[in-house]
């Protein structure tokens, strides 16, 4: 079967061996971070949508997990935010009766939980993974540019409001702009949002691959521990500095064509060839096969960072 709302499954320093589902099309979101991987956000909104019909992704669910792959989570995340999809309630009580194995996580900017309608609906994940970058509504807006009208004090509230009714696992991102997300002022704001969100964990993260705006930095690991530091003085969870990717290999591949799957990944999110074998499971010399061919359809973009040369597939 050829999926086009699976993905992976990948490995992520977040989330071991995940597979990811893609709720939402190419790329609507109600932000548009200055750091987001999957570059700008071309459909800026709130409104939620049924963006595909439900009985589309629950039959490719069926299809991939019928062969009980070996998985640490099913994550919704993807393209875009996955609670604009109207059915997302749906998919996750699809996933609990019938594959009750399985631990889900949802990956999300969190800026939809105020609404009470999508708080029901992902109640019933086991791990819920918030961002929050900013507490004021200007550094909101310079980092995350949201669409009008969204405010970062409602983002927050709806964080608060995640952890009273919401009894599994949050770990809140936390995404460092150098200069602009971590000034003290901005820093002590922050802090204090977190200690009413009480998350479970506080995950410190920076650039690790190119961002959609060329001018974002990654912070240096002295400042990362800096502000660590700093958080945990009054912050109880664990605060932690996201490693770089450790990659688990090993991992069951999906049983479809490996140019579409690696398509799959690199639309979503950058990668070096290394971790497009680590990921896949194929050897290095068939990834570069799968490469030649992308770049042959005139679509697949090169980055040279300093951890390599990075691809993305750009639709
Ligand atoms: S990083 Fe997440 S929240 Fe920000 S624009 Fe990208 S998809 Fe949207």
């Amino acid at each position: 079967m050829k999926y086009k709302h699976l993905f992976g499954p990948v490995s992520s320093r977040r989330l071991g061996v995940s597979l990811g589902i893609d709720l939402v099309p190419y790329k609507h979101c109600p932000l548009n971070c200055v750091y987001c991987e999957i570059q700008s956000t071309t459909y800026l909104q709130t409104q939620r949508e049924e963006f595909f019909p439900v009985e589309e992704i629950l039959e490719e669910l069926d299809s991939f997990l019928a062969s009980s792959p070996e998985l640490d989570y099913i994550t919704f995340s993807g393209a875009g935010e996955p609670t604009l999809y109207s059915r997302i309630g749906e998919v996750v009580d699809h996933i609990k009766a019938h594959y009750p194995q399985y631990k889900l996580a949802l990956l999300t900017n969190g800026i939809l939980l105020s609404n009470e309608e999508v708080l029901n609906s992902i109640i019933k994940c086991d791990l819920i993974l918030p961002s929050l970058d900013a507490a004021t509504q200007e550094v909101f807006e310079r980092v995350n540019r949201p669409m009008e009208g969204v405010m970062v004090a409602e983002q927050i509230e709806g964080l608060v409001r995640l952890r009273q009714r919401y009894s599994g696992e949050i770990h809140l991102e936390v995404f460092i702009v150098p200069d602009i997300t971590d000034t003290p002022e901005e820093l002590e704001k922050l802090r204090d949002a977190i200690l009413r969100i009480k998350p479970d964990l506080v995950q410190l993260n920076s650039l690790d691959r190119p961002g959609t705006e060329e001018w974002v930095e990654a912070a240096d690991a002295k400042r990362l521990i800096e502000i660590q530091k700093y958080m945990q003085e009054k912050i109880e969870a664990p605060i932690e500095v996201i490693a770089k990717i450790e990659y688990q290999g090993g991992l069951n591949a999906l049983d479809s064509d490996l140019v579409e799957r690696i398509r799959g990944i690199i639309l979503r999110r950058p990668c070096t060839a290394e971790e497009l074998a680590k990921t896949s499971g194929a050897h290095i010399n068939e990834i570069s096969k799968a490469l030649r061919e992308l770049n042959n359809l005139g679509k697949l973009k090169t980055e040279r960072k300093e951890r390599g040369v990075f691809y993305s597939w750009i639709e």
